[in-house]
C-alpha cells in the first residue's frame, strides 16, 4: 500500500511568532519555486504554542499546502491545568498534527509512554493526528536491546488506540543519541527498527493497520542523509529538528524526491 511520506519540521523552541510568519512564508515560496507536489510528499511545521496564530493565519490567507501542527497536548479538556493547551484549542487554530512523546517530553517533564498513548488518543478524539516518538538512549543501544526496548515504548503507547486509529497515526523512532547531535543512524539501523515497529503493529493489530501506518525517523536528518533514510521500506517520512529552522535546508529534505 502506498503511503505519502510526511516530512515534519520540529521547531522545538525556537521562533517568536514574527519570525515564525517569515520562516513559513520562505518555506512556501520555496517549496513553490521547486514546484513541490505536495501530494507525492506532505510537509509540516510543528511550531511553538505561541507561534500557531501567525503560521495559521499565513496559510490560510495564502492558500498554502504546508500543514502544521504543535509540540504537545494536555489529557485534560478543560479547567485548573496551568500552562496547558487543550485538543480543543488546538483544533480552533486548524492544527493538523501534534507531537507527543518528544524525547525532551520524555526527560524534562518524566512523560511515559503510558501518558504519551492517553494524549494520543485525546489527539484522535478531537481529529487530531499525533506524531508518537520513540526511540533508546545511548546505553541502550550499546547493550544492543534498542529494538525490545522501542517496541515496549510502542506497545503501551497504543494500547489504547483501535486500528482505525493507529491507522491514520504517525510513530517517529527516535534515537536520542542522534538528536541534535550531529550523530545519524545508519538508513540500516533506521530500516531495522522501523521495520520492527510495523512488524510488531501487524501482530498487535493486523497488516493493513501497519500498512497504513506511517513510521517516521528523526535524528539529524538533513538534505545530504534524507535520500539514503528514505530510500528504507518502512522509513515513510522524518521528524526534522535544526535542519528545519532553515527553509532552503528544510525545502531540500521536502523534495528529495527531485
Ligand atoms: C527532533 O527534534 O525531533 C530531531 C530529530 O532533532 P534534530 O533533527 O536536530 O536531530
Amino acid at each position: 500500500m502506498a503511503r505519502t511520506p510526511l516530512m515534519a519540521g520540529n521547531w522545538k523552541m525556537n521562533l517568536d511568532h514574527l519570525e515564525a510568519a517569515a520562516l513559513v512564508q520562505k518555506l512556501d515560496w520555496t517549496l513553490k519555486d521547486l514546484k513541490h507536489d505536495f501530494s507525492r510528499v506532505e510537509a509540516a511545521v510543528i511550531v511553538p504554542f505561541t507561534d500557531i496564530r501567525s503560521v495559521q493565519t499565513l496559510v490560510e490567507a495564502d492558500e498554502m499546502k504546508i500543514k502544521y501542527g504543535a509540540q504537545d497536548v494536555s489529557v485534560h479538556d478543560a479547567g485548573a491545568y496551568t500552562g496547558e493547551i487543550s485538543t480543543a484549542m488546538l483544533t480552533a487554530l486548524g492544527c493538523t498534527y501534534v507531537v507527543v512523546g518528544h524525547s525532551e517530553r520524555r526527560e524534562y517533564h518524566g512523560e511515559t509512554s503510558q501518558l504519551v498513548g492517553q494524549k494520543a488518543k485525546k489527539a484522535l478524539d478531537a481529529g487530531l493526528l499525533p506524531i508518537m516518538c520513540c526511540g533508546e538512549a545511548l546505553e541502550i543501544r550499546k547493550a544492543g536491546t534498542h529494538v525490545q526496548y522501542v517496541l515496549g515504548q510502542v506497545e503501551e503507547m497504543l494500547s489504547g488506540l483501535t486500528a482505525e486509529e493507529v491507522a491514520k497515526s504517525v510513530i517517529a523512532y527516535e534515537p536520542i543519541w542522534a538528536i541534535g547531535t550531529g550523530e545519524v543512524a545508519t538508513p540500516e539501523n533506521a530500516q531495522e527498527v522501523c521495520g520492527a515497529i510495523r512488524t510488531k503493529v501487524a501482530e498487535l493489530f493486523d497488516r493493513a493497520t501497519a500498512d497504513a501506518l506511517r513510521i517516521q525517523y528523526g535524528g539529524s536528518v538533513k538534505s545530504a542523509n534524507v535520500k539514503d533514510i528514505m530510500a528504507q521500506p518502512d522509513v515513510d517520512g522524518a521528524l526534522v529538528g535544526g535542519a528545519s529552522l532553515k527553509a532552503d535546508e528544510f525545502a531540500k529534505i521536502v523534495t528529495y524526491l527531485g
